[in-house]
């Protein structure tokens, strides 16, 4: 498919956050050509669609660099708990009861969202990795899935099969090694996870550090805190991401900047569920690699990175109580550009010639959007998920005014999830 958007202002996230207006060409699922000139309304070639974008701002998409899916099952069923209570409780006895074609329709519930609010690839960790890289390929989204290794659910045989066949799967798929946390792993299983890593020379990705409770246990259980811990067992030494990073020391800091490890923002889940604000600006400041995500919409509730760039800054400024500590464009940049670069994504942030045509195109004529006295500023502080007129995924496009085109029936999935819903909470397992 063959598309020319013309008339757009397009935003490059590669240095200064210049816009400027031109017209992008999209061929084979890459960007083809982008052009300045005035003069780029006659064109010889023929495309399969044109798009007037009226002056609307054409951007690399939004990347969210962890999310748990499929959890849209629980969204809003158990909130305004004490976090243990809300795991045990609500959490692993829901989720036991969940089948692969439960976990593929809330899977596809998660990718409307993700379209309809600017997503255009989401690194995911859930119970079944087959199923999370046939409902993406399918839908036509970027997934980047990481095993969630754990004592409970998977094992080791299960992490080195996926990694081999999820790798080279579909052009959309890739597979990280990883595991759910320090807690829910046994030392054994971790060190031979290490040298696995070793061998494979990939990065490794978990939660870690999300709440003072989980780093004053590993302490107590290990003599480390989470970091050094796992560190010590080899498990970074080829980089990687570690999610929330609320409860760090400076010294585990300094050593996440030597191994080159990620740090995945999720403001709106620790918020939620009161874990803590993480410390963004002295992770800046030290150099560390920022991304940032939205966690699971049982923690969030929402799947939205408009949402996630506002905490996000807002948290920063009221921890450092200071309104100047972290700039508008450095937030957006993670959302795009870190939060690629964390999942081994194309991450310059630029639309240009040979770079995937993953885009969105936001409405800057909406009251929430005028005047434009500083578009990307607009975006990080006022914008929200209405403004997102249309998602491009490798030059597909899979969400347009209001219209979905993911493979499947929107209204028809919607129905199925409800009835799946009343299915799972009633305590029938079938
Ligand atoms: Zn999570």
């Amino acid at each position: 498919m063959k598309i020319r958007l013309y008339n757009a202002r397009i935003l490059d996230l590669s240095g200064d956050h210049n816009i400027r207006c031109g017209e992008v060409c999209v061929s084979g699922g890459l960007i083809e050509k982008v052009s300045y000139d005035n003069n780029a309304g006659s064109h010889e070639e023929v495309f399969d669609r044109q798009i007037d974008c009226h002056g609307n701002l054409l951007m690399r998409g939004f990347n969210n660099a962890h999310a748990h899916s499929a959890m849209t099952f629980l969204r809003s069923r158990a909130d305004d708990k004490p976090t243990p209570i809300w795991l045990k409780d609500d959490v692993f006895p829901n989720e036991a009861k969940l089948t692969d074609e439960d976990i593929a329709d809330f899977q596809r519930l998660a990718i409307m969202e993700y379209v309809s609010g600017g997503i255009v690839s989401a690194m995911d960790m859930y119970l079944r990795p087959d199923v999370t890289a046939e409902v993406f390929s399918k839908a036509g989204m970027r997934a980047v899935i990481v095993s969630g290794l754990n004592d409970f659910t998977s094992s080791i045989e299960r992490f080195q099969d996926e990694f081999v066949r999820l790798n080279s799967m579909h052009p959309l798929i890739s597979y990280k090694a990883g595991f759910h946390a320090e807690y829910t792993c046994r030392k054994e299983r971790l060190e031979r996870l290490s040298e696995i890593v070793r061998e494979l020379k990939c990065p490794v990705y978990c939660h870690l550090s999300e709440t003072a409770f989980e780093v004053e246990d590993c302490v107590r259980r290990t003599g480390c805190t989470p970091f050094d811990y796992l560190d010590s067992l080899g498990l970074f030494e080829n980089g990687g991401g570690i999610y929330h990073g609320v409860h760090l020391t400076d010294e585990e800091i300094d050593r996440i900047r030597d191994r080159g490890v990620h740090v995945v923002i999720n403001s709106g889940s620790n918020c939620k569920l009161a874990s803590g604000i993480a410390p963004l600006k002295k992770m800046h400041d030290k150099g560390i690699r920022l991304a940032l995500g939205t966690d699971g919409p049982a923690s969030n509730n929402s799947l939205d990175m408009f949402r996630e760039m506002y905490l996000t800054s807002v948290l920063c400024k009221l921890a450092e109580k200071d309104a100047a500590c972290m700039d508008a464009s450095f937030i957006l940049d993670m959302a795009v550009k870190g939060s690629a670069g964390c999942m081994g994504l194309e991450d310059s942030g630029q639309i240009k010639a040979g770079n995937p045509a993953d885009m969105i195109l936001l409405d800057l004529f909406k009251p929430n959007m005028q005047p434009l006295n500083n578009i990307v500023k607009n975006i990080v502080y006022a914008g929200n998920v209405s403004n997102v007129i249309m998602t491009m995924v490798a030059g597909r496009i899979l969400y347009e005014n209001g219209e979905y085109d993911l493979g499947f029936d929107t209204e028809e999935l919607l129905a199925k999830c409800a009835a799946r819903c009343k299915r799972i909470f009633s305590g029938d397992t079938k």
